[in-house]
This record gives structure tokens, C-alpha cells and sequence, in this order.
């Protein structure tokens, strides 16, 4: 990056529903970047929200020319409105945020020295003290710790959707056009040099949180699947597992018959009806996997966009 000319930086929020909040927020982050030798531009992707924060984001708009808007035509979810700011982001470098106040702007500045430093990506990850509910904890933890055992790309425990990418990186992140998006496995499967910054989660400024069970729940299925083959080879192994059985079957009853002793073979209904429950759950939840593949494959050959956008407020800026 040039010394001479200013570095331009955009601050990427994603906003659904979070009325009542905002004015606070966009001051909290003014107070955090103002001073500071860079150009922002406030990029708030207004995420089909159904209260007032499309009224108070056009406010926002309105006092500070810094600010644009964009407002999805409906709710599309975190990543999507994630990917729709970084879409329309032309700075040299971009910086997501979540609106609720719980990703602290005052890490910006440091998290801007060290994308001038040379680092293309600086994750923040939560600390390990966040106030978070038992149940949201105990998931999490559980989450990351499948997904590193079954995906090859490595996705750091409590790493949250707050960093900051040099441009290369997120044209990099532009040119993975995947419907399934889960950006926290994306960006570590792009590479280049990423550096990890703690942080204290606050509690939320106000409001509740965004993400129901079935949007956890969701984000989980994408990292998943769209980053692991695993399951599929779950099939195959069980597979072999109920064949060297079988084989070991076969040879504990040809044992009778070498000994001649068929008679005490006993009529075992029980043992029977055990395997065929066991091979026949099995053979469902293998079903199901493939089934989710070729879900996702599905979507992903209808190229449908990620997003749609209903209104751009200073696209031009
Ligand atoms: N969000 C969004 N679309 C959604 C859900 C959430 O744009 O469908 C935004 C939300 O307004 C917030 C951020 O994404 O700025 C993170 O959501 P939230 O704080 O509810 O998640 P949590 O911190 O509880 O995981
Ligand atoms: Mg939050």
C-alpha cells in the first residue's frame, strides 16, 4: 500500500432488526476510528430487518455523508448480509463488525496497524471469559472441535465474524461464489498471512440476539458440509465394519456345521431384530447425508445469488 495516498477502509455491519440501537453503535464506532489516518466509509447492510432500523439507518445516511446503506430485498441471513457489504466494499481494506456492540470497535485501530503491517487477515477470536450462556458455550466448543476433526481446513475456536481483510483478501473471498456460505471456514481455507486478535465480548448493547436455534443450527449444517467430506466416509467405514461382522458370522455358524453340532443353533429372534434395527438405522442416517450433499449441490447448480438488493442508498461513494 501506497504511504502517500490515504489507505481507504470500509467498516462492513451487518443490521437486522436491531432498532434502537444504531445511532449509538455508528457513534461508538465514530468515537474508535475518528482521528485515526485512514478514510472510512460505513457500510451498513440493512438485512430485510422488520423494525425501525431501516428508518434509522436512512437517518444515519442523511448526517453523515460517510455512511451508505444497503437493504436486502429480505432477511438472508448473517453471512449473506456479511457477503453482500463486502461485495460493494472498494477500500483498501475492509473491517465486519456485528451492530449490537458486542465486537468492540475500539480494536479497530490495532487491527488496522496490523493489515498496514502486512497481515491480509486479522481474525479477532473471543476470549475465552465472554459471558456466554452454558448452552451457547458448551455448542460451541463442541462445534469447532467437530469441524477441525473432519475438515482439513481449520477453523480457530471462538473466531467470530469480526476482522479485518486487506483487498486481496476479500477479492479472494469475491471469487468463492458458493451459495452455502460459512466465512469463518472461508477464510482460512484462502490463505495468505492472518494474524488472531483476542477480544473481550461485551454483552449486547440492547435487544436480543439474531440468531434463533434454527440459524445456529443451519450455520453449523454449512460449515459442515460445505467444508468436510466426512460424512461420506462415515458410510464406508461402517460399511466395512458390518462386513467384517458378517464374515465373522459366517464363520462362528459354519462352526456348528464343521462340528456338527446345527442343532444348537438357537432360533435367535432378538439378535435378529437388533441388526436389522442397527444396519437399518445406519443405512438411514447415511441415506440422509448423501441426501444433504445432493441438496447442496442442488443449490449450488441454480447459481442462485446469495442476496438480492432492494435499495442502495450513496452507492456511488
Ligand atoms: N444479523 C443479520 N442477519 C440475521 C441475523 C443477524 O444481519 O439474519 C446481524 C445482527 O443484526 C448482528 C449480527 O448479525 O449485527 C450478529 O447477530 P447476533 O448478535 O444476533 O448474533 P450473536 O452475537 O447472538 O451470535
Ligand atoms: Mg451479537
Amino acid at each position: 500500500m501506497s504511504p502517500r495516498k490515504k489507505i481507504s477502509v470500509d467498516l462492513v455491519i451487518p443490521v437486522f432488526n436491531e432498532a434502537g440501537l444504531i445511532a449509538q453503535m455508528h457513534a461508538r464506532v465514530r468515537r474508535a476510528v475518528d482521528g485515526l489516518p485512514y478514510a472510512f466509509t460505513f457500510i451498513y447492510v440493512n438485512d430485510g430487518s422488520s423494525d425501525g432500523t431501516e428508518t434509522e439507518l436512512t437517518a444515519l445516511a442523511n448526517a453523515d455523508k460517510r455512511v451508505r446503506v444497503i437493504s436486502l430485498s429480505r432477511n438472508f441471513g448473517h453471512q449473506a448480509a456479511l457477503t453482500a457489504g463486502l461485495d460493494a466494499s472498494r477500500g483498501d481494506a475492509v473491517v465486519t463488525l456485528d451492530a449490537d456492540g458486542q465486537h468492540p470497535p475500539e480494536m479497530i485501530p490495532q487491527m488496522l496497524d496490523l493489515i498496514v503491517q502486512g497481515y491480509d487477515i486479522v481474525q479477532g477470536q473471543r476470549a475465552a471469559d465472554a459471558r456466554l450462556g452454558r448452552f451457547k458455550k458448551w455448542t460451541s466448543g463442541l462445534f469447532y472441535r467437530l469441524l477441525n476433526f473432519i475438515s482439513g481446513t481449520r477453523v480457530l475456536p471462538g473466531a467470530a465474524d469480526f476482522r479485518a481483510l486487506s483487498r486481496r483478501a476479500v477479492d479472494a473471498l469475491k471469487a468463492m461464489p458458493e451459495y452455502h456460505r460459512f466465512l469463518r471456514g472461508m477464510v482460512s481455507w484462502i490463505g495468505f498471512k492472518s494474524a488472531i486478535l483476542p477480544y473481550h465480548q461485551e454483552e449486547r448493547a440492547g435487544g436480543v440476539t439474531k440468531y434463533s436455534f434454527a440459524k445456529m443450527f443451519r450455520l453449523a449444517m454449512d460449515a459442515i458440509f460445505s467444508f468436510s467430506l466426512a460424512p461420506l466416509y462415515v458410510g464406508l467405514s461402517l460399511g466395512g465394519i458390518l462386513l467384517l461382522l458378517a464374515l465373522a458370522e459366517m464363520i462362528y455358524v459354519l462352526s456348528f456345521w464343521v462340528t456338527g453340532r446345527t442343532s444348537n443353533l438357537a432360533p435367535g429372534w432378538s439378535s435378529l431384530m437388533f441388526v436389522i434395527l442397527i444396519v437399518g438405522g445406519m443405512l438411514m442416517i447415511l441415506l440422509g447425508f448423501i441426501g444433504v450433499y445432493v441438496g447442496y449441490i442442488f443449490q449450488e447448480v441454480k447459481r442462485r445469488p446469495v442476496y438480492i438488493v432492494k435499495r442502495e442508498e450513496k452507492a456511488d461513494k
